[in-house]
């Protein structure tokens, strides 16, 4: 791990997935692999046991769980507990409540026009909003709503400029704003996700701006550079110190 604010917040983390992430943060050998996987299943299952098949193959009792198109649901139920955001709203009438906000949208028309390097400008991100109706059953109260966000920032892509459009926006990983702000909280980009047929492939940004490719059809992890052309399906920013 060579980002060394990021890597404190994950050793302090009671998160599951973050703690895996924090165990396995060098990397396996190759008698590892094994345990790692079996983690992984456990942490998978537990958030999505409804949505797991079984299947007796080879009098082997297989449970398998597709995630497929659903990278952001994966990223919401893995880190409900460490979300993109904090929102308060103040209810005039009722009270105030804290909600979490597991990862941030973006305005596709906006994306589809300037492309992602106008990810800041398109993201659905305001900091305090006002008369914001109160959504406690039966509250006629307005709320103050303020967002604060956290440690990592998840943003929803699979961008698709019209309705109608089959296809997904595309981009170079270069694309991608290096930083974001966040009124006065600077992040950096760490990751995108891109969906390939049948597969999602993560590439991690490192500290010193270096992109490498992680996917569990290959081997190992691979160097990748900022003209690789992808379709993103998410992008993940991390706090700055
Ligand atoms: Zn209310």
């Amino acid at each position: 791990m060579d980002d060394s604010f990021y890597q404190k917040n994950l050793e302090n983390s009671q998160n599951p997935t973050l703690q895996f992430v924090e165990l396995n943060k060098c990397g396996l050998g190759k008698n590892s692999s094994k345990e790692m996987y079996r983690k992984r299943a456990d942490i998978l299952m537990s958030e999505f046991s409804g949505a797991v098949a079984l299947e007796t193959r080879n009098r082997v009792l297989n449970h398998s769980l597709n995630c497929w198109s659903n990278v952001c649901a994966v990223w919401n139920a893995c880190l409900e507990s460490e979300p993109s955001a904090f929102r308060y709203s103040s209810c005039d009438t009722c009270e105030q409540r804290v909600s979490h906000v597991h990862s941030l949208g973006v305005n596709h028309k906006i994306l589809a026009r300037k492309k992602f390097g106008a990810l800041e400008e398109a993201l659905e991100y305001h900091q305090r909003l006002y008369k914001v109706k109160c959504q406690q059953d039966q509250c006629p109260g307005s709320c103050i709503v303020d967002l604060v966000v956290d440690l990592h920032i998840f943003i929803e892509l699979d961008i698709h400029p019209e309705l109608t459009c089959k296809a997904s926006l595309r981009c170079k990983l270069r694309d991608f704003p290096t930083n974001l702000n966040f009124d006065g909280v600077s992040y950096r980009l760490a990751g995108v996700i891109e969906r390939i047929p049948g597969h999602y492939v993560a590439y991690t940004r490192r500290t010193n701006g270096q992109w490498q490719e992680a996917s569990n059809i290959k081997e190992k992890i691979v160097p990748s550079h900022g003209g690789h052309e992808i379709e993103p399906h998410g992008v993940i920013y991390a706090m700055k110190t």
